[in-house]
């Protein structure tokens, strides 16, 4: 019998002796069903994914009114390849966009918004690296570029930080000026970066790509990401502040996104599968108060955007509370004053701050919280 065992090749967390799987394979495989295919197939190529206007400041700190345009486009090469685990973009995309559909999705935003009515900056957002050639077609990067810059509208468009190539970045920097460049840094750390993100770049070629667009007078916005996953919520607090402060100085702006959960990714599998929770709303309040005094001594904006806030998919907390903290969030981005967040509290942050303290002390390296509104039962019920 014991001989028996030992013929049987080894298997499961052992391994069967073949190729490797990434993550990633055995997760995106089912999101390329005939069905998910389909469904990407259906969006109407000449449409942009979503148009709408939201109040912003200029670089000069002057309120304004801005448009962001998400655009209906091939993807992010980065996605095709790989791709970040949180990203689900890809939902939004179709991999056979022309440059005329591109140019006819141009023409609709400006319909939308009564020709950027009112508008003194645009976002051009393109699921991945705007003067990547593959991903965006070279006449369409151009005219956007140049519009833009001639109609004196200040122009913010996305990149990968290992797309920024010199003569890219000297060619954009000649069609619109002092343009501003967001980067997905995500996290300063090459482990978290290679580990929990999958960002296809380490914060070495970062740095390059902020010294290039400096070199050329571009301005550079660093979005950074609340709570990777395979992160306990203590582990995302305590980094996330140290690296806030470590990207503000070299940075014009700092984009601090929490994490939510986008359909078809790794994190939603994580999600449905009980093994995380996107952060609580108090630990963006907690790192807001500890950067503070530090970032108000730079010349760098700090945002923080909780996207689905206060929603089970988004930062939240019991369900009683949310709605006045997302909002004190949202007045800090504009005001940067911490009155935003007095007289602000619940029952539920003595829960929250056990699990940090929890998070901290006992060797629980994915956490030690639980979801945060279901019941007792459910919660030790089987996902
Ligand atoms: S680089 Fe950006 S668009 Fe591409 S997979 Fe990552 S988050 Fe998504
Ligand atoms: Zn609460």
């Amino acid at each position: 019998m014991s001989h028996a065992l030992i013929m049987v090749p080894a298997s499961g967390l052992l391994g069967d002796g073949k190729k490797a799987i990434k993550i990633h394979h055995l997760v995106k495989a089912p999101e390329n069903t005939p069905h998910s295919i389909s469904r990407r197939e259906s969006w109407n190529a000449d449409k942009p994914a979503i148009v709408y206007k939201t109040p912003e400041n200029l670089p000069d700190g002057k309120p304004c009114m801005a448009a962001t345009v998400i655009l209906r486009t091939k993807g992010c090469v980065w996605w095709w390849k790989s791709g970040c685990t949180f990203c689900g973009y890809f939902n939004d995309v179709r991999d056979d966009v022309t440059s005329a559909n591109l140019f006819a999705q141009w023409e609709e935003a400006k319909r939308q918004t009564n020709d950027f009515d009112g508008c003194e900056m645009v976002k051009v957002y393109t699921s991945g690296t705007f003067f990547e050639d593959q991903e965006i077609p070279v006449d369409f990067q151009e005219s956007v570029l140049v519009e833009t810059f001639e109609r004196k509208i200040h122009l913010v468009v996305e990149a990968q930080a290992q797309l920024c190539y010199p003569e890219k970045i000297a060619w954009l920097a000649k069609k619109h000026p002092g343009c501003t460049i967001a980067l997905g840094l995500e996290a300063y750390d090459d482990t978290v970066l290679r580990f929990h993100v999958n960002k296809g770049f380490s914060t070495k070629q970062w740095h390059k790509a902020v010294d290039l667009l400096r070199q050329h007078h571009l301005r550079v916005k660093t979005y950074l990401i609340f709570k990777p996953p395979f992160m306990s919520e203590g582990d995302a607090l305590r980094h996330t502040t140290k690296w806030v402060m470590q990207v503000a100085p070299l940075s014009d702006e700092v984009s601090i996104n929490p994490m939510n959960i986008q359909r078809s990714t790794i994190v939603d599998r994580l999600f449905r599968n009980r093994e995380f929770r996107p952060p609580w709303l108090w630990s963006l309040v907690e790192m807001i108060e500890q950067t503070h005094s530090e970032i108000s001594q730079l010349d760098c904006r700090t945002i923080v955007h909780p996207t689905a806030g206060g929603r089970i998919r988004g930062a939240h907390n019991c369900g009683s509370c949310d709605e006045d903290i997302v909002a004190a969030i949202e007045r800090y981005s504009v005001s940067g004053s911490l009155e935003e967040f007095s007289g602000i509290d619940c029952s539920c942050k003595k829960v929250w701050s056990a699990e940090i303290f929890n998070d901290n002390n006992l060797p629980v390296s994915l956490g030690s919280g639980l979801d945060r509104r279901s019941t007792g039962t459910d919660t030790v019920r089987a996902p």
